[in-house]
């Protein structure tokens, strides 16, 4: 199976009333991670590439990565470009075949994210490749994006509506209560503004900062259109855990196949977990 487009994939999600879990990857192992969790429940999947992994290996070879481990897979894949707050990296993420980039301008002024945003939508609309925008602030720290718990707001429907009419993005991300990051108490979601904002913005819903939100939660959520769901933090915990499992065992492994490995191992199936959960096994 090809690369799919992000609106595709996310707008039958939608449609079908399941969400796309898309899942931040850092290296060659986390990359197979989720590839390999993909293909073993036969789930249509999303790739996020992220700031910090950008500032780390770049954008280029991370996409050449994901370009040189498709084949092992028969699973419809997406990659997306998570947070990003330049408009010349989003043109770069779909020179080098991205096919979805998200233009995360929630720190600017209502009118400059949306003529970004909507620049960004004409481009990846062009090459038929799904744009995501995001209104309102989501808390907590994510690719160095720093924001106060008080600042992170509930979006406003009347506001989410002007900037879907004015971007033209196909999902949106929505401040409704989650953090990026690790949460010190359970977040709870305002499912009475998600209920509201499907009928206003009438396009799919996405969700950051999806980790350690109550699964309870993130199926009503689903119900609620929200389609494509970030996790990020989870899996990070999961390879780190699966490593220091190696170094607990024996202090001295040095071969990087074997910790790695259990990482990796440990990833994919966290990832797992998270494609039951979200509905989209079996939708390949
Ligand atoms: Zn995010």
């Amino acid at each position: 199976m090809p690369y799919v487009a992000g609106d595709t994939m996310v707008r039958h999600a939608w449609q079908e009333g399941y969400a796309i879990g898309a899942f931040s990857a850092h290296n060659a192992e986390t990359i197979l991670a989720v590839l390999e969790a993909a293909e073993a429940e036969r789930s249509p999947v999303m790739i996020q590439i992220g700031q910090r992994a950008i500032n780390t290996l770049g954008l280029a070879p991370l996409k050449a990565l994901v370009d040189a481990y498709l084949g092992r897979v028969s699973v419809p894949v997406c990659v997306h470009l998570d947070h990003s707050r330049r408009f010349e990296q989003t043109l770069e993420a779909v020179r080098c075949g991205f096919q979805s980039v998200m233009f995360d301008g929630s720190h600017l002024p209502f009118a400059e994210n949306a003529r970004i945003t909507r620049a960004v939508a004409e481009v990846a609309h062009a090459l038929k490749i799904g744009c995501e925008g995001e209104i309102g602030k989501i808390g907590g720290v994510e690719d160095e994006i720093d924001v106060a718990d008080e600042e992170a707001l509930i979006t406003s429907c009347e506001e989410a509506a002007r900037f879907v009419a004015a971007t033209g993005v196909d999902y949106l991300a929505v401040s409704i209560g989650t953090a990026h990051g690790l949460y010190t108490r359970p977040p709870k979601l305002a499912f009475g503004r998600l209920a509201e904002l499907r009928e206003t913005v009438a396009r799919p819903v996405v969700l950051h900062g999806g980790s350690g939100v109550p699964d309870a939660q993130i199926q009503r959520a689903i119900g609620l259109g929200v389609a494509k769901i970030n996790v990020d933090t989870e899996l990070r915990q999961a390879f780190t855990e699966g490593m220091a499992g190696v170094l607990a065992e024996n202090p001295q492994e040095y071969a990087l196949a074997v910790t790695l490995g259990r990482g990796r191992e440990a990833m994919r199936q966290k990832v797992q977990e998270k494609i039951r959960l979200f509905g989209s096994q079996g939708r390949a």
